[in-house]
Formats: C-alpha cells, sequence, structure tokens
C-alpha cells in the first residue's frame, strides 16, 4: 500500500499525469471517488470532448483570464500540438472544425477517456474506483491518504487532480479545496464560470434563441470598465448566453452591467454619424427598411427595438426626430443589461477560483506549502474560455508535474 505517488481524481488531469509517472517505472495509484474515471470528460464538448484548440499555442496565453503569467510555461511546455500527438500515438486522430476547436474523428469522447486509461493500463497505473479521500496527513515526510470507507494509502508524493465545484453530481464537489487547506493552502472563492447571465431588463427576452455572430460587450463593475470582448451572443428566455458572455463570466457578479454592440466592430460613434447622414436623406423609406441594411440585424429584432423605444414599426426616416434616432443608436451601440444573476454550479462549465497559484510552483505544480503536495487541473484558480482551452490545461499542467515527478 506504499506508493511513490497517489493521484487523487481520474479526470483527464488525474489519468494524464498518472499515465505519464507511470512511464517511467513509479510505483503510481489513482484514487476516484466515483465507480467509473472521467465523468465530466465524458459529457464535455456535448460527449464529443474538444480536447484543445487549433493555432498557435501563444493565442492560448490569454485565454484565461488574469492568469498568463501562470500558466504560459506549462502550456509552452505541453502544447495543443503536443495534446493532438498524443492521441494520435494512442490511435486517436483528431479534426479540427471551423472555429478552431479540436475533437477526436470519431466525435466521442469515451474514445478520449479510453486513450487515457489505456495508457496508464500499459503503464501499471492501478486506479481504484469508489475511493473518495477524504483525509490527507504528511508525517516523517510520508503521506497518509485515507478513503470516506477508512482505506488508507501510503505515498511519497500526492497529486490533487479532484477538478472544481461545477457540476457536481458528476465528482467535482470541490473536495480538493478542503483537503489543500487542511494542508495549509489558500482557497481562492470558487465561483461559476462559463454559464448564462440573467439580466432585470426582459426586453429581448421573447427572442430567446437568436444569436448575433460578433457582438460586443463590455463588462462594467460601479461604473467601472471591467472587460471588453466580442463573439457570439445568444438572447436566453431570462437573459444572455454565448460565448462572449460565457467567456466573460469569470469577472462578474450580479449587480454588475453589460452593455451590447450590436453592430460591432462599428463604434457607438459611427453609427451616430452614419445614422445622422444618411437617414434624413431616406425620406418616406420606413426606419424598419433602413435598419435591414444591417446583415446582423434580424427583422425581430429590429421590430423589438423599435417597440421597446416606442417608435411605431411604421415610422418613415424623415418622420424620425434627432432624439429617436440618438436612441435607436444608443440600444444598438451601447444596450444596457444590469444582471440579476450568473448561472449556479449546476451550469458552470468550469469553476473560477480555487486553490491560490501563489502557493503553487508554476514550474512543477508542486505545492509551496507542503513538500511532496502537488495540485494540477481545474482544482487551481485557472479556467479557460470555451473551446478546449481547459482540458489542454488539465494536460499541460499534468504534464509539467509528471515530468517532475518521473525524475
Ligand atoms: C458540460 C461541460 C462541458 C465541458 N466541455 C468542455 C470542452 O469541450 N472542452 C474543454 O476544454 N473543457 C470542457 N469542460 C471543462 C472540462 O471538462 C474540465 O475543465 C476538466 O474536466 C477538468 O479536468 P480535471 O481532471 O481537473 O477535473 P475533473 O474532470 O473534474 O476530474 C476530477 C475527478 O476527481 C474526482 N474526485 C473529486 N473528489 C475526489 C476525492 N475526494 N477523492 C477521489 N476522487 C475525487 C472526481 O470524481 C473526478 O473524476 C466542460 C465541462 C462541463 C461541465
Amino acid at each position: 500500500m506504499h506508493y511513490h505517488t497517489i493521484v487523487i481524481g481520474a479526470g483527464p488531469a488525474g489519468l494524464f499525469a498518472a499515465g505519464q509517472i507511470g512511464k517511467s517505472g513509479r510505483k503510481v495509484l489513482v484514487l476516484e471517488k466515483n465507480a467509473q474515471a472521467g465523468k465530466k470528460l465524458l459529457i464535455s464538448g456535448s460527449g464529443q470532448c474538444n480536447f484543445t484548440h487549433s493555432g498557435p499555442i501563444e493565442h492560448f496565453f490569454t485565454r484565461y483570464g488574469d492568469h498568463e503569467k501562470f500558466i504560459k510555461g506549462a502550456l509552452t511546455r505541453f502544447t495543443n500540438e503536443d495534446t493532438i500527438r498524443f492521441f494520435e500515438q494512442a490511435g486517436i486522430s483528431s479534426e479540427t472544425r471551423e472555429n478552431g476547436k479540436v475533437f477526436p474523428k470519431s466525435s466521442k469522447s469515451i474514445d478520449v477517456l479510453n486513450a487515457l486509461l489505456m495508457v496508464c493500463k500499459k503503464c501499471n497505473v492501478e486506479v481504484k474506483y469508489n475511493q473518495g479521500v477524504s483525509h490527507i496527513e504528511r508525517y516523517d515526510g510520508i503521506f497518509t491518504l485515507e478513503t470516506q470507507d477508512g482505506e488508507r494509502y501510503l505515498a511519497d508524493h500526492v497529486v490533487v487532480a479532484t477538478g472544481g465545484k461545477s457540476f457536481p453530481h458528476l465528482g467535482s464537489t470541490g473536495d480538493g479545496y478542503r483537503l489543500a487547506s487542511a494542508l495549509g493552502h489558500t482557497v481562492v472563492e470558487p465561483r461559476p464560470a462559463l454559464t448564462y447571465v440573467t439580466t432585470h431588463e426582459r426586453t429581448y427576452c421573447a427572442l430567446s434563441g437568436i444569436s448575433f455572430k460578433d457582438a460586443g460587450v463590455t463588462l462594467w463593475h460601479e461604473n467601472k470598465k471591467q472587460v471588453e470582448r466580442h463573439g457570439s451572443l445568444l438572447f436566453t428566455h431570462k437573459g444572455l448566453s454565448g460565448p462572449v458572455i460565457l467567456d466573460a463570466t469569470r469577472w462578474m457578479m450580479p449587480g454588475d452591467q453589460l452593455t451590447v454592440n450590436y453592430l460591432y466592430p462599428m463604434t457607438y460613434e459611427m453609427v451616430r454619424d452614419q445614422f445622422a447622414k444618411e437617414i434624413p436623406e431616406r425620406g418616406k423609406e420606413g426606419v424598419l427598411t433602413y435598419l435591414k441594411q444591417f446583415d446582423t440585424l434580424t427583422r425581430s429584432f429590429c421590430e423589438t427595438v423599435l417597440e421597446h423605444l416606442g417608435i411605431p414599426n411604421d415610422q418613415t426616416c424623415a418622420r424620425l426626430s434627432k432624439k429617436e434616432r440618438e436612441m435607436l443608436v444608443t440600444e444598438l451601440t451601447r444596450c444596457t443589461f444590469n444582471l440579476s444573476g450568473i448561472g449556479g454550479m449546476n451550469s458552470a462549465m468550469v469553476t473560477a477560483g480555487g486553490i491560490s497559484l501563489k502557493e503553487i510552483n508554476p514550474t512543477t505544480m508542486e505545492s509551496r506549502k507542503q513538500k511532496g503536495l502537488y495540485c494540477i487541473g481545474e482544482v487551481l484558480d485557472i479556467d479557460g474560455d470555451t473551446g478546449g482551452y481547459n482540458i489542454q490545461a488539465a494536460f499541460s499542467t499534468a504534464y509539467v508535474c509528471a515530468t517532475h515527478l518521473a525524475k
């Protein structure tokens, strides 16, 4: 029962790390709480597993909120190309879709999971299921791990790969935070990320399902600009969603404001000047017809905008007052939404927050608080954008840890 390394959690981070350490001939055990491995991995990418993204690895650096500095080294040492190569060697070829997302060619997440398990098996890594670790202690340089059923295991090194707190029914219930804090770690408050938002304004809720391919979104906290992004935006029956919203949720709090520019990349000033020049020249042409020249604005959206502003649907350009024109420009380029809520942990694809990065060495993933303890994957205070960035971070942090432990 004494191992060189015990990995807690059989998600992508834990399994990948275990396989890589196992390759060096070390005695490795994975303890998994569930009756099966990788439950979250199996549902990722709608069951197809978007395991990384295409393009130069430098483009990944800005995809992890404010944590570029920490994650950069790991991503550089185990890149998206390395991930693709790893799976190719395991017999899983990949395909890059139009939006740059990389999936297994079979579109089956089970193939990705099986490849990870196969490497573990080949390297004699033991994987034990229904073994939820509830307690860790370190005495005389040796870790003792105790499970919920009272089983005990000893190890020289422990890797915490227990994931975050989102989708808790899949096994990630925040145990890693408790285990690490008991060993002296600080946990940055876990928050739901990559989720939808609800808004006080319900103007566009009837248009639920309508999306904009490239809308500009600015987040404001107490009237201070937090972040500006652009991308695909979706109206929902209670607020907003779509990648541009999901990617910004890591910074959002109820009470914050969002301003949406439906005519991005045109700015407020550009639209104001264009409307001021063109609308008075259009005479009897309907305002609705004028607005339809903008490809991104659907008829139902324009009708809702006019109704919301109290402008009749059949208003002609000639009769549109200056005030109405300005209201129209503001609604189309600086449409304001007050956030009433952020989707909870049951709908968040990842957890923002987690084990503080200040206490982890980014070149090894070893704890600066407890020698021999390592933390990898989503349990860390790292969350990536949608598009394969989270699973890539799980592999990259696992690789850095494993190469250090395999030495
Ligand atoms: C619906 C959904 C879709 C997603 N789609 C994508 C996608 O397409 N691309 C992408 O990059 N990311 C995606 N993600 C995010 C991605 O799945 C996670 O970031 C990734 O799985 C994190 O890997 P991990 O190994 O760190 O943690 P997890 O995958 O959460 O694995 C942690 C493991 O640890 C186990 N565990 C927890 N506590 C204990 C304990 N006390 N003892 C023993 N075991 C324990 C858990 O049961 C679990 O098996 C998605 C997430 C969700 C919810």
